[in-house]
């Protein structure tokens, strides 16, 4: 269940229909203040909404006042243990204090920050780690530890109501991800307040992205979470920030910039496919435009797979055609792909976002397709038309069988005849499978990308 109340970390709001908060969390020493905005910076241009640092001695909370005056997006001190920390980072300006009010020194300091955060207006991120929760929930945590972290996030937020503070939002961590989503999706069910969502050390760039993208999407889907932080093990914070713009993208309920769409590749892929992929990337980075565009690896699956995408391009031999929402463009030199499909791309911008058609080049394209499409392929298109055949063909084979029963049915066997002969008439001439050079500026080496085995080379 959403969240119903919002609250707000800086200007931006939280919870209560509010879009999905990206956060992240700075990887260098606070009090450095140089490598800490360089990389507070860094993670905002990749789309952090909010930032969070970690204030373990006086002199971090010390350069809380110029990180919060030079930060460019919302900045969350994180506390551990210390009530003076999280005091003087009320008072240096954090736009939200992340603390565990059951392990700051107990209920008198977590009364004293409460009092401090009201009068400043500072919410507070209030939470629970598997790894720490309360001595008497320790029984509970080894029978059930779903229910102690509910219980334990439970007990923090009745806290909080008890000191009439209701300006937070809750996480609850868990290394596992099915506690993850257990427990979120019973607290969310039982509080109305915002919900942070991460899956606590959660591993390296790859397995960590994938246990979040699991855990977070699978909440995500259920419209549980306002705010997301992805951990990984790496310095680069900016990598958290990427995962979580794809997990958000993936289920479209954020966009940002393009998106990119690329098969697999298998068998049939007649082009080098895996440097076009690459280099479109790298050009795309230069859009902010949440443009979709596909590369498909062959002719006839490009086309009705990538249906929906704004831009697309296929090939096959030695040249490939440049779509858009399935319908061709044009058909252009494989070397010349994806500088042409950028030429379309910025036609389209240039227009009002208005896609650029030249009919006799279109004409051409599909000509080009129909001729270079794999007739063994089946492509929704193909199965679509065999499907319908097939129907048709058990109508009048049932109109057979009446006319075998009645004889006013005389002659529908012609029709049989007629309409399965029209089906297979239907699939075009088996294209060549003549090997493709793919010369683009983006050279991938054999190691990383292997032409030994595939339908293509490089030379
Ligand atoms: Fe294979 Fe073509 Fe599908 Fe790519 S689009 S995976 S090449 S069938």
């Amino acid at each position: 269940m959403a969240s119903k109340r919002q609250i707000h970390v800086g200007a931006l709001p939280i919870g209560g229909g509010a879009p999905v908060a990206v956060q992240t969390m700075t990887k260098t020493e606070t009090a450095n203040l140089t490598a800490t905005m360089e990389q507070i910076r860094t993670v905002a241009d990749a789309g952090a909404d909010i930032v969070r640092v970690a204030v373990p001695r006086e002199q971090d909370a010390e350069a809380l006042k110029s990180i919060v005056a030079q930060s460019p997006i919302p900045v969350i001190a994180d506390i551990h243990f210390n009530h003076t920390l999280a005091l003087k980072a009320i008072e240096a300006g954090a736009h939200c204090v992340r603390l565990n009010p059951g392990n700051i020194g107990g209920p008198e300091k977590v009364a004293e920050v409460i009092e401090l955060a009201k009068l400043r207006g500072t919410p507070l991120r209030v939470g629970v780690n598997s790894g720490s929760l309360p001595k008497h929930l320790r029984q509970m945590e080894y029978d059930n530890p779903v229910e102690a972290l509910v219980t334990a996030a439970i007990e923090t937020v009745e806290l909080m109501e008890r000191l009439d503070f209701t300006n937070f939002k809750v996480s609850m961590k868990s290394t596992s991800v099915p506690n993850t989503i257990a427990s979120n999706r019973m607290l969310a069910s039982r509080i109305p307040y915002p919900l942070h969502l991460g899956v606590t050390e959660a591993g390296t760039k790859w397995s960590g992205s994938l246990k979040s993208a699991v855990g977070l999407g699978t909440l995500l889907a259920d419209g549980i979470g306002d705010t997301i932080r992805i951990s990984l093990s790496t310095f680069h914070a900016e990598e958290e920030v990427k995962v979580a713009w794809e997990i958000l993208k993936a289920l479209k309920l954020r966009e940002r910039g393009p998106v990119l769409i690329a098969c697999p590749t298998c068998g049939r892929l007649q082009f080098d496919m895996d440097t076009v992929v690459v280099e479109v990337e790298q050009r795309l980075e230069a859009y902010e435009d949440p443009v979709e565009v596909s590369v498909l690896g062959c002719a006839v699956n490009g086309i009705g797979e990538a249906r929906h995408a704004d831009f697309g391009i296929t090939g096959a031999k030695d040249m490939g055609m440049i779509y858009s929402k399935g319908e061709p463009l044009k058909k252009v030199p494989t070397e010349r792909l994806v500088d042409e499909l950028f030429k379309e791309i910025d036609r389209y911008y240039a227009a009002g976002r208005s896609v650029q058609r030249d009919e006799a080049a279109a004409a051409e394209a599909r000509a080009w397709l129909a001729e270079n499409e794999d007739a063994t392929a089946m492509t929704p298109e193909r199965i679509a038309a065999l499907e319908a055949a097939a129907a048709q063909h058990d109508e009048l084979a049932g109109e057979v069988l009446d006319s075998m029963l009645t004889p006013a049915g005389a002659g529908a066997t012609t029709g049989v005849g007629a309409a399965t002969g029209a089906a297979e008439g239907s699939d075009p001439a088996v294209g060549g499978a003549n090997p493709v050079v793919g010369d683009g500026p983006v050279v991938l080496e054999e190691a990383v990308s292997p032409v030994a085995g595939r339908r293509f080379s490089r030379s």
